[in-house]
């Protein structure tokens, strides 16, 4: 048998392999709960939540898959984050509020993302943050694969500081995991990456996106994309002009001061 057809072989059997014994619970898991919930969140945070699930995937910035949380707003030792569901489907019944060691508190037997452990991790490592949004888009993940780092190009996006950190999973657990963060040990080495930054790219995988609150968090992975985007245009054209730090902190103050009016337009738009 030559080269080709045994490669022939091994494809065929790893894409049966995929569809006979990959069932979805390797991406989607049950937990048992542990503890009290904490008192009841305003119905209008909830809100806010489900509206940013469908804003993300209105733009693009999740699709079947990534997520997006707040951190409890009386709890600060616990997160709040959807059942493992679509983000553009999920509702206000469907949020569950979790330990920061990504242990539900109210799943009652409802399916969690195994993700949560960006999430969890994240909250643990950076007391400022009270928004995380974790995605797949399809813009970043060059940055995160190349030597290329992801910089500022325009006004918009000063928040992204000189330049986006990438977290490689292979520093941590070797070159033959599935790239998904699935434990508290690769949630920390994430959070590790991404220090004090707004944005950590993950080789492969994503990009995880932070905010002081949620709707800052999804103005910022909106415009990352946007970013990314028109960072890779340029880049055909030649050599680019990024900003430079005086520019990223002034751009960052001004536009700042404007994600309301964004955020009013997405939502009326979802
Ligand atoms: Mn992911």
């Amino acid at each position: 048998m030559d080269v080709i057809d045994q490669a022939d072989i091994q494809g065929k059997s790893m894409c049966e392999r995929n569809t006979d014994t990959h069932p979805g619970d390797l991406i989607s898991t049950t937990i048992e709960d542990r503890g009290i919930a904490s008192d009841a969140v305003d119905n209008a945070v909830l809100d806010d939540l489900v509206v940013a699930n469908h804003i993300l995937f209105k733009h693009r910035v999740v699709d079947a898959f990534g997520h997006v949380s707040i951190r409890h707003p009386s709890n600060p030792e616990r997160f709040l984050l959807s059942r493992n569901k679509a983000p553009a489907i999920v509702t206000a019944a469907d949020i569950i509020e979790f330990h920061l060691d990504g242990t539900p508190v109210n799943a009652r037997g409802r399916a969690v993302y195994l993700e949560r452990f960006i999430h969890g991790e994240i909250y643990a490592e950076r007391a400022d943050v009270h928004a995380v949004i974790h995605s797949h888009a399809s813009e970043v993940v060059p940055f995160g694969v190349s030597q290329q780092l992801l910089k500022p190009v325009w006004h918009m996006s000063g928040f992204l500081g000189l330049d986006t950190p990438v977290f490689e999973i292979r520093d941590v657990v070797g070159d033959s995991s599935d790239l998904l963060i699935r434990t508290r040990e690769l949630g920390k080495a994430l959070a590790g990456s991404l220090g004090r930054h707004c944005v950590v790219l993950m080789r492969g995988h994503g990009a995880t996106i932070v905010g002081d609150a949620l709707k800052q968090c999804v103005f910022r992975a909106i415009y990352t994309q946007l970013n990314a985007e028109i960072q890779m245009n340029a880049m055909r054209l030649g050599d680019v002009t990024y900003l430079e730090p005086g520019e990223v902190e002034a751009t960052t103050r001004s536009v700042g001061s404007q994600i309301d009016r964004a955020w009013n337009l997405w939502k009326s738009a979802t």
